[in-house]
């Protein structure tokens, strides 16, 4: 996926990140291409996010690493045995994912966080790819933000998952169970993005953040 460049405005938007650079991290080698999904390939949760960050993952690399964003959700998965850390801050750190996998529904830093609905087309073929080489162990989904569940759900409908009808509304603590193509029967949970725009206004506290990762390990 590195050297994936099927979306050149993309692709330009990473590497200009990369070049121009956020003063605080000036002195740093920015990664500034995709982002692939991080965490073991036998997880039994799957997190879904928007897109790569700017200046975090598209700076260090790692989905989740390296802004606020990613402080909140390490946090909570530490709180939950989830993962080895509290924090994630480079590829370097030595965090580890238990049980869990962290991916994005786009895998380059989009303008704005706004990808188009053309890039986003063109990016769901890596995220079906990663869901099905997941199935064998995957019992649970968390999308993060309504851009993602709609994504995600859309990827089900895609790889022949049933999906309830009509579709699932997003909201925080948003589930609903959805049965694979080999007929087994997994939970999908909706939860606010730990963006700053909504951990700094109080509408996503750790604890809601918490019991979204909760429910996820008890479903079995
Ligand atoms: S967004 Fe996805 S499909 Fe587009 S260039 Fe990046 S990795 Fe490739």
């Amino acid at each position: 996926m590195g050297k994936c460049s099927a979306c050149p405005r993309l692709v330009q938007w990473c590497k200009d990140v990369a070049i121009t650079k956020r003063k605080a991290y000036e002195s740093e080698e920015y990664w500034g291409k995709p982002v692939s999904g991080f965490g073991p390939a036998d997880a039994s949760i799957l997190i879904v996010g928007l897109a790569p960050g700017a200046h975090g993952a598209n700076r260090t690399g790692r989905v989740f690493t390296g802004d606020r964003s990613g402080d909140w959700l390490f946090g909570s998965l530490h709180r939950n045995g989830l993962a080895k850390l509290a924090s994630s801050t480079s590829l370097h750190d030595g965090q580890e994912l238990l049980g869990v996998r962290i991916t994005c529904a786009v895998h380059c830093a989009p303008p704005d966080n706004k990808p188009s609905t053309e890039e986003k087309a063109t990016c769901s073929p890596w995220l079906l790819k990663e869901i099905s080489l997941l199935l064998p162990t995957l019992k649970s989904f968390v999308a993060l933000g309504k851009f993602a569940w709609d994504g995600l759900i859309d990827s089900l409908k895609a790889m022949d998952f049933q999906v309830p009808t009509p579709k699932p509304k997003f909201g925080h603590g948003s589930q609903c169970e959805v049965i694979g193509p080999d007929g087994v029967q997994r939970l999908l949970i909706g939860s606010y993005h730990p963006s700053q725009q909504n951990t700094f206004t109080g509408k996503l506290t750790e604890a809601q953040l918490d019991q979204v990762f909760e429910l996820a390990s008890a479903y079995k």
